[in-house]
């Protein structure tokens, strides 16, 4: 929102499950449509896309910020992953109306013992490369989606398994939500923003630039076939260019996350890849239309 005199208003801030359902309570009963925007912080461009498509399918917007522990695994970084919440507030100003930032006591209090489990869209990919990931993300969005109770949630299409977890887990649950997805933000140069990019070490940043257009390569190959040529080239060229091990490059149906041999026009399909560069993990998707591009002209 803006001020009288052009300045744009912070976002207020909530730590407690109560202060934001009294929040929500009174914007419903003034008849506003409430969008939730879910992060985990350290807010970049893509985030903020998000929030901004937020407004445009609700009139109030709510940005939760909390690094989940759940969806960490042992050897992950939890303790490391950037947090920066003063800066996010500022970034969210005129963008979302409140922040809910609770404490990780007021997610998961003692004796906590419920999981929220989605078979299907969880399997493989990020599913094998993180055990427990998903599990940890989706009880964490479910309690997010029953405490703030929104029309509309919005995610990013840059996590694109996480997408199909949640979409699966609404439909499952007979959440009453719409989940709206947005375009993955990127650099000027095809980078994905992502929060980890800022552990990048300056030496690989030119290579991380390279991926999307690799993918891009691969789409090209694959709509041409076969597809397991298209994705053994793909493999060689990561590396051959210098990226670290390769979790997975995949060609797969865009909602199941089915790995796919061929390509079925009737049915959008997505090349998903996560491959390691230096300390950071690159996490990335791209669209695959389903039939060859015919002949120029
Ligand atoms: P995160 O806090 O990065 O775990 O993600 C919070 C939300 O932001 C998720 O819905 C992500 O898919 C989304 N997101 C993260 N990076 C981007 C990006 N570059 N473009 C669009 N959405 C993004």
């Amino acid at each position: 929102m803006t001020l009288p005199d052009g300045r744009l208003t912070l976002p207020d801030v909530t730590r407690t499950v109560p202060g934001l359902r009294d929040r929500v309570a009174a914007w419903r009963a003034g008849g506003r449509r409430i969008g939730l925007v879910p992060t985990m912080g350290a807010l970049h461009e893509g985030h903020l896309a998000l929030a901004r498509r937020a407004r445009e399918e609700a009139d109030r917007v709510v940005v939760s910020i909390f690094v989940n522990p759940k969806q960490f695994g042992p050897a992950e970084d939890f303790e490391r992953y950037p947090r920066a919440e003063e800066a996010d507030r500022g970034l969210l100003a005129g963008l979302a109306d409140l922040i809910f930032a609770p404490d990780p006591a007021a997610m998961y209090p003692p004796g906590f013992a419920t999981a929220v489990s989605v078979a299907g869209p969880s399997a493989g990919f990020e599913g094998d490369a993180r055990p427990g990931h998903f599990a940890g993300m989706a009880t964490v969005v479910t309690k997010l989606f029953v405490q703030a109770a929104p029309d509309v949630a919005v995610f990013g299409e840059k996590d694109w398994q996480q997408l199909q977890v949640v979409r699966r887990l609404v439909r499952d649950l007979d959440l009453p939500l719409r989940i709206v997805n947005h375009p993955t933000v990127r650099d000027a140069h095809g980078l994905a923003l992502s929060s980890r990019n800022a552990r990048l070490r300056p030496e690989d940043l030119a290579l991380a630039r390279r991926l999307h257009g690799i993918l891009g390569e691969v789409r090209e190959a694959a709509r041409r076939g076969p597809v397991a040529e298209a994705l053994e080239q793909g493999r060689r060229s990561l590396d051959r260019l210098g990226f670290g091990p390769l979790d997975y490059l995949a060609l797969v149906d865009g909602e199941t996350l089915a790995p796919l041999e061929s390509l079925d026009p009737a049915r959008p399909a997505r090349l998903l890849v996560a491959v390691r560069l230096g300390p950071v993990r690159l996490l990335d998707n791209v669209e695959v239309p389903g039939a060859a591009a015919g002949p120029p002209g």
